[in-house]
């Protein structure tokens, strides 16, 4: 598939000049590509352009799809960007490299639990619920001290911090913030910036982007 070729080169494209204007390092940002919906035959052209880094936001369609697909294709990196349920920890650390969505402290105990169990230890990002908004994962801002300290003390790898910022409105504000309590805290791992907003996410500091439309087109 063509399309998936060319979108692919888009993004790149854009992501490049994105740093080269900001000023950071040519290959500093991480493309994580979203392909949660999208089914094998999708995802296929995507790696064949060469994409190696995805993102799923569901533990139960990527158990689905991914285990034949890394398989298939050895050295695909597999992120977690979605909520996800402590009784689903010993899975999610089983399939994923990384885990973006740390947010609360019964995740961080269960993530403790199955790391310690598994003998394996992905990349944690802890989600900050930047805008305040009740209907939204993340952990409040004013909470964030406490829950960094307890996933230190069950050794979780945190490297970072996500956010997904308020829909339709300027997203700027959101990652300046998040960059800076990124920093505030010592992370230098920053993941932010979606299939509309990547470009100032990249301009602001994000280390990861999660881009599933600009790559897969449309959802059903
Ligand atoms: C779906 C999803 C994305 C990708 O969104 P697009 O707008 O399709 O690029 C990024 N992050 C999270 C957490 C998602 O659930």
């Amino acid at each position: 598939m063509i399309a998936a070729a060319a979108r692919l080169s888009a993004v790149r494209e854009t992501m490049a000049h994105a740093e080269t204007i900001a000023r950071r390092a040519a290959g500093s940002v991480q493309l994580i590509a979203v392909s949660k919906t999208h089914d094998a035959e999708a995802i296929r052209p995507l790696i064949a352009a060469g994409q190696t880094l995805f993102g799923e936001n569901r533990v139960q369609e990527a158990q689905g799809k991914w285990p034949a697909l890394r398989e298939a294709h050895p050295g695909i990196g597999l992120h977690l960007v979605g909520q996800l349920q402590s009784n689903k920890a010993d899975e999610a650390v089983a399939l994923f490299d990384a885990i973006h969505s740390v947010d609360r402290p019964s995740l961080v105990s269960a993530l403790g639990r199955a790391m310690d169990k598994a003998g394996k230890r992905p990349d944690c990002f802890v989600q900050v619920n930047i805008g305040g908004e009740a209907q939204k994962g993340g952990c409040p801002i004013a909470e964030l001290p406490a829950l960094l300290a307890e996933a230190r003390a069950v050794d979780l790898p945190v490297v970072g911090l996500m956010c997904v910022p308020p829909l339709d409105v300027e997203p700027a504000p959101y990652f300046a913030l998040l960059d800076k309590m990124a920093r505030d805290h010592g992370l230098d791992g920053r993941s932010m910036g979606m299939s509309g907003d990547y470009e100032t996410a990249i301009m602001l500091g994000a280390t990861h982007i999660r881009v599933g439309t600009a790559l897969f087109g449309g959802r059903a």
